[in-house]
């Protein structure tokens, strides 16, 4: 099997003249993203590691004064969905059109003077394969809004409002990581970000040059981040850092986690708490590893920090499935040079770090021992650090 990179999309400014009647002021995109490391450390502080990919969500739109917000994805069956701006409140319903509307209401909110738009959306971003197709929706959203009524915000401050969307407006509780990386990354780097401050460094990853390939697995298992298992735990970590007296479980060192998984086991902390905690700490502890790799140009040797990032998400916070594992294993066993499942887990995507050359035999395997258990042949595609949300016309 030959392994592309680059998604097509449909034309989102053509889809905006036929349904609004006339040309669109401006169109933007922003991308999915892929995590390379730091799983489920966002909301804990903590460091995170993603990079775009050149799959997009696009938007096609101009600007109304009369209050109304319409909107229309071609992604989705039903015609454009018309809402009233000051009618628009958390929790509401309105399925896919919550994310874009809720980064109108979110801007609206922290007191910009966002009058109504049109607006006109289409992605390559697979939704619910843990690629951040929400993240990509909300940000292009975003930017395309801060154009357009000349805002002056910048790349982060949008980031930030769109996860206020997707937490407080749609009602998923995610952490920053998504929708940084969407706003933030850069052409041929990986994201070194600092969720406590938002500080965004940009670490070069060239994988061509180096004659390595990133291959993502898109199992085809839809996650439900909403089904509870995310916010459980979640809360497992919050739950841990309250009982360490820790304002949050990035300040808990790697060399005092020992001395704070016996305290937490003499307080009565529950089984989960404590491996979620051993699951943070050391995922932040590899994140930095990995990144101390890349700076010193040797992305072969972060392979072995994948595959023990993989096992500390099955095996201690629990948040992997049979698809993701079996995707990993098999990529392991044909010769990668690491993989773990990526995103927020209980389906979606894994990445598999493997030498260009061996790249077409992992995703043949990989497709291989799907067929052999009976799953449905996973989606395989390799990722190319791509450039983070900007405008397009
Ligand atoms: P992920 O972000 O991992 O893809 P989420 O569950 O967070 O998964 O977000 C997926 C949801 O985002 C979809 O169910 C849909 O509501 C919305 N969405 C994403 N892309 C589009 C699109 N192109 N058109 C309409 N809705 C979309
Ligand atoms: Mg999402």
């Amino acid at each position: 099997m030959t392994v592309t990179t680059e998604p097509h999309g449909t034309e989102p400014a053509a889809a905006f003249t036929e349904l609004y009647g006339t040309a669109p002021e401006g169109v933007w995109a922003a991308p999915g993203r892929v995590n390379l490391i730091g799983e489920y450390t966002d909301f804990n502080d903590g460091f995170v590691l993603p990079l775009a990919l050149p799959h997009t969500a696009r938007a096609a739109a101009s600007r109304r004064t009369d209050g109304r917000l319409r909107l229309h994805s071609s992604d989705v069956p039903g015609g454009v969905v018309s809402l009233r701006v000051d009618e628009l409140a958390p929790h509401s319903g309105h399925g896919w059109a919550a994310y874009p509307a809720g980064v109108l209401w979110a801007l609206r909110e922290a007191g910009h003077p966002v009058t109504g738009a049109d607006i006109a959306l289409t992605s390559t971003v697979p939704t619910g394969a843990g690629l951040s197709s929400s993240a990509a929706l909300e940000v292009v959203t975003a930017l395309a809004l801060n154009d357009l009524f000349e805002l002056g915000l910048s790349a982060a401050e949008l980031a930030v409002l769109a996860q206020r969307a997707e937490n407080d407006f749609v009602g998923v509780p995610c952490g920053i990581m998504d929708q940084m990386a969407s706003a933030c990354c850069t052409d041929g780097h990986a994201l070194h970000l600092d969720t406590r401050d938002l500080t965004p460094r940009q670490v070069p990853f060239d994988l061509a040059a180096r004659g390595l390939t990133l291959l993502v697995v898109d199992t085809r298992v839809k996650h439900a981040l909403g089904d509870g298992a995310y916010a459980q735990r979640r809360a497992a970590c919050e739950e841990g850092a309250r009982l360490l007296s820790l304002p949050a479980l990035r300040d808990l060192p790697h060399d005092g986690l020992d001395t704070a998984l016996t305290t937490l086991a003499r307080s009565g902390a529950g089984e989960s708490v404590i491996r979620c905690v051993r699951h943070v700490v050391g995922e932040n502890r590899r994140v930095e590893q990995v990144v101390a790799l890349l700076d010193a140009g040797d992305v072969r040797s972060a392979g072995p920090l994948l595959d023990e990032g993989h096992r500390s998400l099955r095996d201690d916070l629990r948040v992997s499935c049979p698809e993701l594992d079996l995707a990993v294993a098999t990529a392991q066993k044909a010769g990668a040079l690491g993989a773990r499942m990526t995103g927020g887990g209980f389906g979606g995507s894994a990445i598999v770090l493997v030498e260009e050359a061996a790249a077409d035999a992992v995703a043949t395997a990989v497709t291989e021992e799907f067929a052999a258990a009976g799953h449905a042949a996973p989606g395989i595609f390799a990722a190319v650090p791509s450039a983070g949300a900007r405008r397009l016309g």
